[in-house]
């Protein structure tokens, strides 16, 4: 681990005592803390140890019972979090998970992360998180539905367009939205738009919103490509999971030039060394929420799939991790690496290991982190948002290229800031010190609240 400034240390020591068991919580406030020393030295004022002591302290943690009855009539019972993290810039803002792995040291690995990632945006949202160790795998959509509208009669009196805004995350899609936008309208009487982002296009959506987080992610490593004279073309491209960042990236890369050729889910990976084809993985995994050996089946030819094995074995120029946080790790990394890997870019949240990372920097691979790289899907969410209050919609067309240079300022930010604080070239620097500065900023500037 790298070495905190001594402030820093004992605040870090204080947050593990006070959070115990909650070690993606530790690992997340530990990334951003080996980041803040510089500012610590040169604007005390503004890193102030008690500010960055009320950041680590969420403002609001809610943990409820979700109650509900399967097709078979049996009452099963989950639980539900939201983490309203830091509203200093805005209401609370970022998504729901559902997935068995879910408790309240995820979610609150996801809420701190959230905070700086949606300061980097430049937008005026706060940070939180939440969801639920619900598993929508291989439930009905009946069953679906009865989850999510449990959920909802509960964490609706915590929610606004003005309070909290929700979005998606793992396990949540178009549909399972849908289902808590329609119990919070009948609860509460309100066609209140404005306070769930990842909305269907004809109720209240945005256009690109779907593609966002993952054409966000492609779009900020063609900055990168850019800034040193590159460009996808030609490029191989491995990308981990097949959810919704996962498409989308891989739609993204093929359109600008590079080739994926392989992509996972938690049963193993596919490699296919033509190029995804992106159309049948959307059906496989959108329409029929298949697994990756459907796709296999029905791609046929050259597609094969390994179990047994990391994705990140297959070589390849650009890595995209896109699929769950602590899925590189410090081996996969020397892995990647070793096969000549030249750029790594978080799609997903914290998805490498502090191990990995350290490999990365000390090979002089090119790595930048989910905060920045993965904010375009909260990004999207509060151009719905603007779309919402002004009760209009903007095309496709309109609504990307807002998105593509929203990208591309975080990008430039992330370099100036690294270099503002003498780290050219460094993104993790960059981008936690950017992020934080501007919360900081509007914490001292709102008083001790
Ligand atoms: P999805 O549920 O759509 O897809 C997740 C993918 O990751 C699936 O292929 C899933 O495989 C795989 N996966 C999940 N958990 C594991 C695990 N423990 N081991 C191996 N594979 C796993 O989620 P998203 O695509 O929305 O989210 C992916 C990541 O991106 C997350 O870290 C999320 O926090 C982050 N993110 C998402 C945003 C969004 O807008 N959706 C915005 C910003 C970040 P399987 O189906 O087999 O479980």
């Amino acid at each position: 681990m790298t070495d905190l400034h001594h402030k820093l240390q004992a605040l870090y020591e204080e947050v593990a005592q006070r959070n115990p068991g909650e070690k993606e919580f530790h690992q997340a406030v530990y990334e951003v803390l080996t980041s803040l020393g510089p500012v610590v030295d040169k604007h005390p004022d503004l890193a102030d140890i008690a500010v960055i002591r009320r950041l680590c302290e969420p403002e609001r943690q809610i943990i409820f019972r979700v109650p509900w009855l399967d097709d078979s009539g049996n009452v099963q019972i989950n639980r539900g979090f939201r983490v309203e993290f830091n509203s200093a810039l805005g209401p609370f803002k970022g998504g729901l998970r559902f997935h068995p792995s879910v408790y309240l040291g995820i979610v609150k690995f996801l809420g701190f992360e959230q905070i700086f990632k949606n300061s980097l945006t430049g937008l005026p949202i706060g940070g939180g998180k939440g969801g639920s160790d619900f598993d929508p795998k291989g439930r009905s959509d009946n069953e679906v539905m009865r989850f999510c509208q449990s959920f909802m009669t509960e964490l609706y009196r915590h929610l606004g367009e003005y309070t909290d805004v929700p979005a998606g995350d793992i396990g949540v899609g178009t549909r399972e939205i849908g289902y808590m936008f329609g119990q919070y309208k009948r609860i509460t009487n309100r066609y209140e738009s404005g306070m769930l982002t990842g909305k269907g296009l004809t109720w209240g959506g945005s256009q690109v919103r779907t593609e966002a987080t993952g054409y966000g992610t492609v779009f900020f490593v063609d900055e990168i490509l850019q800034s040193t004279g590159q460009s996808f073309e030609g490029k191989q491209v491995v990308v981990s999971g097949s959810g919704n960042v996962a498409i989308y990236a891989i739609e993204k890369v093929h359109s600008l030039g590079g080739t994926v050729i392989a992509c996972s889910d938690s049963s193993g990976y596919l490699r296919d060394d033509k190029g995804i084809d992106v159309e049948l993985l959307k059906e496989i995994k959108e329409i029929n929420r298949g697994r990756i050996t459907d796709y296999v089946e029905a791609r046929g030819g050259a597609a094969q799939v390994v179990t047994d094995r990391s994705v990140w074995e297959v070589p390849c120029d650009i890595a995209l991790p896109c699929a769950t946080q602590n899925e590189v790790s410090g081996e996969d990394a020397i892995q990647l690496i070793k096969s000549g890997c030249l750029i790594v870019a978080e799609g997903a949240n914290m998805p490498c290991t502090p191990e990995a990372v350290k490999n990365f920097e000390e090979a002089g691979v090119t790595f930048a982190p989910g905060k920045a790289v993965n904010a375009g899907g909260v990004a999207t969410s509060a151009l719905e948002m603007q779309q919402n209050a002004s009760r209009d919609s903007w095309t496709f067309d309109d609504t990307e290229a807002r998105l593509a240079e929203i990208m591309r300022r975080i990008h430039d930010r992330c370099l100036s800031t690294a270099d503002e604080y003498g780290q050219p070239g460094n993104y993790v620097a960059g981008a936690n010190i950017a992020g934080f500065t501007r919360v900081a900023d509007a914490m001292l500037a709102l008083g001790l609240v």
